[in-house]
This record gives C-alpha cells, sequence and structure tokens, in this order.
C-alpha cells in the first residue's frame, strides 16, 4: 500500500492539488474532500481489493461451457468501487461523477493498483472508455454507452490489436460495412477478429462496450490502405434499444482465453466479430456505431490509449 505521508507531501508540496481549488470546476472541493476521497479509496482497496491479488494470480480466469469464470471476490470489489463512487470519481456532476481533478482521481486510483492491479484493470478500461466517448461521441451515444459505463452498469474494452497486426495498426482486417443509419449514428456491420483483448468477456456487468477499430470498405471492396482508413466503431455485446433497455445479443463471440504470465486475474480474450453464431436483426454481422468521421479511428483511439499507457505506467509504478 500507499504510505499516507509520502501521498500527501506528492500532492500537495509537490505538486500543490491545493491550488486547484481555486479553479471553478473544482470549486466545490477542498483540501478535506480530496483526503477524505484518498481515505476512502485506502480502506477499500485494502479490503476488498488486496486480500484476493494472489487468489486472483493463483486462480486465473477459465473458460467454462462457453462462459468465463472469475473468482467471485472481482466482481465483490468492482461492485465496491462502484458503490463507492469511484467509477465516476473525475466525471462531471451530471454523470454521476465527483468531479475531482485527474490528479486526485489518479492518486485514489493508485492505491487500488497497488492492492490488486489486475482487478483495478477492469475499471481502468471502463473509464478510460467512457472517457473517449465523453469526449468524442454524440450526446445519444454517450447517453447509451458512457453514462452506464460511469455508473458501473457496463463494462468498456479497447479492440485494435489484430491476430496478425500489433503495432503495426496500419495492417488492421476488420472491416465494418455502411448498414444505414440508427439513434446512435451511422451504422455498421463488423466482421474480424481482435486479439489481446483485456475485459472482452465476463459477467461482471450487464453489457461490455467494445471500442472497435476496422476499415470501411471501398466501393471495389478493397480496405483502404495505412491509418488513415481506420475508423472507430461501438460495438455492445448486447445491443441497447433507444430507451436504453438491453435488447438482443449482438453478434461478438468469444474464440478463446489467452494466458499471461502476470495480470492473471484480467481476463484477456480472443474474439470474434461478425461470426454468425447470432445473427442480431436477422443478418450477419456485428452492429456497430461509428464514432466520430471515417478515417479518423486510431486519432480518436488514442484518447483511450494514452490514458490506458498512464494507468499501465501507474499500475507499474505501484508494483515496482
Ligand atoms: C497483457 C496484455 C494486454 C493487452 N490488452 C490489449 C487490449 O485490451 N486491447 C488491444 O487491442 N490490445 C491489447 N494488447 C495487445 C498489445 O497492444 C500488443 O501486444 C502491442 O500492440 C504489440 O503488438 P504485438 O504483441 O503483436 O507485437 P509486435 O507488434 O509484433 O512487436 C514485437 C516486437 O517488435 C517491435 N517492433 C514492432 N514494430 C517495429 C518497428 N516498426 N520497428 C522496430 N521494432 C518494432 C516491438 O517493439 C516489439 O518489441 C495486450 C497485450 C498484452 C501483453
Amino acid at each position: 500500500m500507499i504510505e499516507r505521508r509520502l501521498l500527501s507531501f506528492l500532492l500537495y508540496d509537490w505538486l500543490d492539488a491545493g491550488a486547484l481549488t481555486r479553479r471553478a470546476r473544482y470549486a466545490e472541493h477542498s483540501r478535506e474532500t480530496f483526503d477524505a476521497a484518498l481515505e476512502a479509496a485506502a480502506q477499500l482497496a485494502a479490503r476488498e481489493f488486496a486480500p484476493h491479488n494472489r487468489a486472483a494470480d493463483l486462480n486465473e480466469p477459465r473458460l467454462i461451457d462457453e462462459r468465463v469464470h472469475l473468482i467471485p471476490e472481482i466482481k465483490r470489489a468492482l461492485d465496491a468501487f462502484i458503490a463507492g463512487g469511484f467509477m465516476a470519481a473525475a466525471a462531471d456532476a451530471e454523470f454521476g461523477g465527483m468531479q475531482l481533478p485527474a490528479l486526485i482521481e489518479k492518486a485514489c486510483f493508485a492505491q487500488f493498483d497497488a492492492a490488486n492491479v489486475a482487478t483495478a484493470a477492469y475499471a481502468m478500461l471502463t473509464i478510460g472508455n467512457a472517457n473517449l466517448l465523453l469526449a468524442h461521441a454524440t450526446r445519444a451515444q454517450i447517453d447509451a454507452f458512457a453514462r452506464p459505463q460511469l455508473a458501473g452498469r457496463y463494462f468498456g474494452t479497447m479492440c485494435l490489436s489484430e491476430p496478425q497486426a500489433g503495432s503495426s495498426l496500419s495492417d488492421i482486417r476488420t472491416r465494418a460495412v455502411s448498414d444505414g443509419d440508427s439513434p446512435f449514428g451511422p451504422r455498421y456491420r463488423v466482421f474480424g477478429t481482435k486479439m489481446w483483448i483485456s475485459g472482452g468477456e465476463h459477467e461482471l456487468a450487464a453489457d461490455i462496450v467494445h471500442l472497435v477499430l476496422a476499415k470501411v470498405p471501398g466501393s471495389d471492396g478493397t480496405l483502404p490502405p495505412g491509418v488513415k482508413g481506420i475508423s472507430l466503431f461501438i460495438v455492445p455485446r448486447v445491443l441497447v434499444q433507444p430507451d436504453g433497455t438491453l435488447g438482443e445479443r449482438n453478434d461478438v463471440v468469444l474464440a478463446g482465453l489467452n494466458h499471461k504470465m502476470g495480470y492473471r486475474g484480467t481476463v484477456n480474450t480472443l474474439l470474434n466479430f461478425g461470426e454468425r453464431r447470432f445473427k442480431p436483426e436477422g443478418r450477419a454481422g456485428a452492429i456497430g456505431y461509428r464514432v466520430g468521421a471515417e478515417g479518423q479511428g486510431l486519432a480518436l483511439m488514442f484518447h483511450m490509449m494514452n490514458e490506458a499507457r498512464i494507468g499501465v505506467g501507474l499500475g507499474a509504478t505501484m508494483l515496482g
């Protein structure tokens, strides 16, 4: 765990966190409210996250009858995290958030990382996914997909990598074929395979919001070359209806689990989109909604990738 005196020194003496309360956005906050959040995070991390750190490492996620089995302590810890308001710690009050500065939110999160980086990773992905949508999605997309993530009802992922494309994202082959319009923006049918997807399948939340990089084929059916041909899509595991209720299962299928050397409590998956196992609205292809303009996908995804980099760096520092 992080020593409190050290954290206070870093936040208040070195980084002058108190000065943030002079900004209009944090006017409701004070050093007392910052300390209360830090203390609540420390207690929750010690009580719900740290005790199963070793157990999660020894009992990696298992795939039985097409369902992912995690040790139950992971869901208990994440439910407590959500109930404590930490999924929306930095979010606007309008989204049920505490409107904490990123500095204090990250200091809170560091304590969950220090206690159990693998369980904390589900929350890190969900918060990063919601933040990308808050920055770049339409109001309807935010209400349908970001708001429930900040409330902890849905969890999120980032789907970039493919079996043949890791660092070289210009080589992705996942395709998104136009499928008309929808209340959540331009609609597409997504076909392809995504590899190494953290948090890609589980029963920790009612839905999983996948943010998927894919290419829209040209009129000749070929995929545009390079990273400028990449677009970003919201592909929910279960379709969301215009009134916000959950509808039929989307065609996102778990093909297998990856086994890792560390972070074993975070399930890591191989996902097939548009496998034809499910036929949403009677037709093949996973239904996805484009975020932003065509060809802007990688730039938009960097919003989440950068947050994930900070999160992974924070986690690594806490382990180190
Ligand atoms: C634990 C874990 C969780 C992950 N979670 C996710 C996730 O949630 N979502 C997701 O989309 N992906 C995820 N990934 C995938 C991750 O983003 C990729 O592993 C990463 O992009 C690297 O791709 P790769 O593994 O195919 O390696 P490669 O791209 O094949 O790279 C292999 C090596 O070659 C080097 N290299 C690559 N290109 C060049 C070049 N042009 N010049 C010089 N050197 C080069 C790299 O630095 C590396 O050392 C996860 C991976 C891990 C290990």
